[in-house]
């Protein structure tokens, strides 16, 4: 059977969150969609996977309510459901920045490039291409030249802009992430800080990979996904070359596990050798944690 995966969001007023996430997890529960739905005052932002009948129902419903008319879905075709189950929660902010005064979208942010404007914008030298995402999701997969910042969630992103990249406020600077919903705030962000040209890639990485133009071009590695399928390919126009490496032994690897201590969960790129010398943990006090998963399950295949 097809199955696909709709990723979208759309910043736009929902008056009473609580209400709204009940009656749509009904309906999406009706249609037998699994995924993730992010609800806020601010708007909405999901992932959720079904048959392509169930999918096709599920964009009808949303085009027919006019605060989603216009909602950009990317669609990915798949083998099987993405999310084991259906959830939708209501949280404060779509995206959290951990700014006092947080930026609306829709009054101001970076311009919208498409992905062929984008990929020429790219080939231009005289740019700043800035990943706005985490470290373990540019390990696995960037565009070529971008900088890394050094965070490990998206709240410390204005902080470490702040302290290492206002050397750039006069540059063109170009801005991406995953589907194109952290740049939406970011990319105003760094408009409110001074930034005097900034970018961002419309529909992000994934309608990038998408484009029958570009095909994924300048593209690296994969792309980290927050679903069961943890990563997607990106490039398909032949100049990719794998950029993940395991964090122990440093050998090209694209396999994501979360570190053996429970109470760590740090995200690792490690290779199967390295995960059984180092019970998949990232250092030495977490393969010696009592709750390590890694030596768990070893203990379990014994019997
Ligand atoms: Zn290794
Ligand atoms: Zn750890």
């Amino acid at each position: 059977m097809q199955y696909q995966v709709l990723l979208y969001y759309k910043y736009v007023k929902i008056e009473d969150p609580e209400t709204f996430k009940e009656e749509h997890l009904n309906v999406c529960k009706e249609i037998g969609l699994k995924g993730r739905i992010l609800v806020a005052e601010e708007g909405i932002n999901g992932t959720v996977s079904g048959t392509i009948e169930q999918t096709e129902q599920y964009m009808n419903h949303m085009k027919a309510d006019e605060r989603f008319a216009d909602t950009v879905f990317k669609i990915d075709r798949v083998n099987e459901h993405a999310f084991k189950k259906m959830k939708v929660r209501v949280r404060p902010e779509l995206v959290h920045l951990s700014l006092e005064d947080d930026v609306n979208p829709n009054e101001v942010t970076g311009k919208h490039l498409s992905p062929k404007e984008w990929m020429e914008a790219l080939e231009d030298d005289d740019v700043v291409i800035l990943d706005a995402r985490n470290t373990y999701e540019y390990d696995l997969g960037h565009f070529k030249n971008a900088i890394r910042p050094d965070i490990e969630t998206f709240r410390e992103l204005p902080k470490w802009v702040k302290e290492n990249f206002t050397q750039f406020k006069d540059k063109k600077v170009l801005t991406y992430c995953t589907g194109g919903i952290r740049c939406e705030k970011f990319s105003g962000f760094l408009v409110k800080e001074g930034f005097k040209d900034v970018s961002q890639l419309e529909g992000g990485i994934i309608s990038y990979g998408y484009d029958e133009e570009t095909k994924g071009k300048l593209w690296d590695g994969k792309c980290y996904v927050f679903d069961e399928r943890i990563s997607v390919s990106v490039n398909r126009s032949g100049d990719e070359t794998v950029v993940g490496k395991c964090c122990h032994c440093g050998n090209s690897e694209e396999r994501y596990v979360k570190c053996g201590n429970p109470e760590c969960n740090a995200h690792l790129l490690m290779c199967e050798e390295c995960e059984k010398e180092h019970k998949r943990s990232c250092s030495k006090e977490c393969m010696g944690h009592p709750w390590n998963r890694y030596v768990k399950e070893q203990e379990l295949l014994k019997g």
